[in-house]
């Protein structure tokens, strides 16, 4: 947990979001600024900066995470259309905020490669 840290204000409620999904270890809620019909953020609700920081120790996290992404596509109503999973790192990987969290975008045909 990070004071000032965007995500862990949304996990601790201290700044409101638009929950998609919620379980004891992560959080899906709707990106304020939504590139696509669909765009949910899932986050663990424990602070792990990104990607490169998470362990071995967060091998079951990691999992649930993409479990819960699929779920969330299927709430949606994506599944059969197609959708994306992705998780920006650092700076050449354009994360804004440091907190691990995977975009859910779909809704719409999505480019390839992203610029
Ligand atoms: P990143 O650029 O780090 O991969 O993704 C961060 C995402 O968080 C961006 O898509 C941005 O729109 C979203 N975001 C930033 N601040 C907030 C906020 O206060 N609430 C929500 N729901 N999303 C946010
Ligand atoms: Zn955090």
């Amino acid at each position: 947990m990070s004071d000032d840290c965007l995500f862990c204000r949304i996990v601790r409620g201290e700044i409101p979001s638009d929950p998609v999904l919620e379980t004891d270890e992560l959080l899906a809620f709707r990106d304020i600024d939504p590139k696509a019909p669909t765009h949910v953020l899932v986050i663990p609700r424990a602070h792990i900066d990104s990607l490169s920081a998470a362990t071995p120790d967060h091998r079951a996290l990691l999992g649930s995470i993409q479990l819960a992404a699929a779920e969330v596509a299927r709430r949606e109503g994506i599944q059969d259309r197609g959708w994306r999973l992705v998780t920006n790192v650092g700076r050449d990987g354009g994360q804004s905020v440091g907190h691990l969290h995977y975009h859910v975008l779909g809704g719409r045909a999505l480019g390839w490669p992203p610029g």
